[in-house]
């Protein structure tokens, strides 16, 4: 099954939701995306709905999605599909993104604290606090 915007769905074996939802709900986040930071060239990419949390860590203090870009694969856990935005944003910057340098300064994570209702403040801003009060600034 396709979700919109040309990307491969695949849902692991033991995902409790169905695959319709997953579709709606996943469609819903990267037109949320699209709509602030502008549509991520995404064909080729498949996304997999895991079952484990654990297995998913993209950093310090970020467990939930990961992407792998040589692979074109994001893993999202099944109980926080709002990560997916996350690992968009990681496919719209590129590899070079890894390390999540100036998502608090481009606003990036009060959006998705905001938006789609994952607050990564504390682990992605939380070494520098002029990064988590830069990124409560109002957007332009
Ligand atoms: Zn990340």
């Amino acid at each position: 099954m396709r979700a919109p915007g040309l990307l491969a769905l695949e849902v692991e074996e033991g995902v409790g939701s169905p695959c319709a939802d997953l579709v709606v709900q996943l469609d819903g986040y990267q037109a949320a995306h699209a709509a602030r930071w502008g549509s991520v060239e995404t064909m080729g990419w498949t996304v997999r709905v895991r079952v484990f949390r654990e297995d998913l860590v993209d950093g310090p203090g970020t467990l939930g999605g990961v992407t792998w870009w040589g692979d074109r694969v994001i893993d999202v856990y099944q109980h926080l599909p709002n990560v997916f935005p996350h690992d968009l944003h990681h496919v719209l910057y590129g590899q070079s993104s890894a390390d999540h340098h100036g998502w608090c300064l481009q606003g990036f994570v009060l959006w998705e604290a905001s938006v789609v209702g994952l607050d990564e403040q504390a682990s992605l801003c939380g070494s520098d606090p002029s990064l988590a009060l830069e990124a409560q600034a109002p957007q332009p």
